[in-house]
């Protein structure tokens, strides 16, 4: 559903290309394209650009490519009540786009925008395919000790942070089973090949987002001792766009699992990593954009 509306807006540009006798011929046919481009028609109008087109204007927006776990004929982690880590992510990364579109300064995409299952291996190549600037994977974490809660935020590398990181990696990248025999699921071995190919410049964005993520969440959500970890997640796997894998609390844990199944709460942990993200933007500048 959502994947429909977010092709990209090359149609619009594309009017100003146009011959001027082909593009009068269009705005005729077309009151709203006459409303919105009359003043342009003439004999210049092919070579003139909209007045936000012109050098030093305001940057195109950066593309957001926000992932939410699992899907489809794989729940993901199921909550000490029932709820599906899927629905969560899902419901989660809907606001996150919401709140983003709504500061003006991104395009947001989903790499799944409704229930359907996603090989973790097709995330990654749309993320690449829209040559997104970022990449947000997001989840709630299951444990069998049902007294541990609170979030935390994950990178990509070669050796794991911890054992308790090392077995989510393993959890996470197992989702690809769900897939059948043709999505095998990757050994940890060749999750720690990908990550040395990720380039120099990316891994310091991704821990620089990582840290950003942890220093915002810890604002508003209770977190994970040492919350920021790493391990070789085969989601992050993209050499060229900074990654990062949320965990937004523990679907085993009865007050984690109330509060993601609450929209206020959801809005607040979304809150959290829109400042993070804008954070992550601002401080690169405003010319890093998603376009070269
Ligand atoms: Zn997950």
């Amino acid at each position: 559903m959502l994947l429909g509306r977010l092709g990209p807006g090359l149609g619009v540009f594309g009017t100003f290309l146009l011959p001027g006798a082909l593009h009068a011929a269009m705005a005729a046919a077309s009151p709203a394209a006459s409303a919105v481009h009359g003043q342009d028609m003439g004999i210049a109008a092919a070579k003139r650009q909209p007045p936000h087109a012109a050098r030093g204007a305001k940057p195109p927006p950066r593309l957001v490519m926000l992932d939410p776990g699992h899907g489809g004929k794989d729940p993901g982690a199921i909550g000490v009540s029932g709820t599906y880590e899927k629905h969560v992510a899902l419901a989660t990364a809907e606001e996150l786009k919401r709140q983003l579109e709504a500061t003006g300064h991104y395009k947001v995409m989903l790499t799944r925008g409704r229930d359907v299952f996603v090989p973790l291996e097709e995330r990654v190549a749309r993320a690449q395919a829209q040559r997104a600037a970022l990449f947000v994977s997001m989840h709630a974490d299951a444990l069998s000790d049902h007294s541990v809660r609170g979030a935390s935020v994950y990178t990509l590398a070669a050796t794991a942070s911890d054992a308790q990181t090392a077995a989510l990696a393993q959890r996470e990248n197992s989702a690809d089973r769900f897939g059948g025999p043709q999505q095998r699921n990757m050994p940890p071995e060749v999750a720690n090949i990908l990550a040395s190919l990720v380039r120099k410049e990316t891994r310091a964005g991704s821990a620089r987002l990582a840290r950003g993520m942890v220093g915002s969440l810890d604002e508003s959500l209770p977190m994970l001792p040492n919350p920021e970890r790493h391990a070789g997640f085969v989601v992050l796997k993209a050499a060229d766009i900074p990654s990062v894998l949320v965990e937004m609390g523990f679907m085993s844990n009865p007050r984690d699992e109330q509060a993601l199944r609450q929209a206020s709460h959801r809005a607040k942990v979304a809150l959290a990593m829109r400042r993070a993200v804008d954070a992550y933007f601002a401080a690169a500048g405003p010319l890093a954009t998603m376009a070269g």
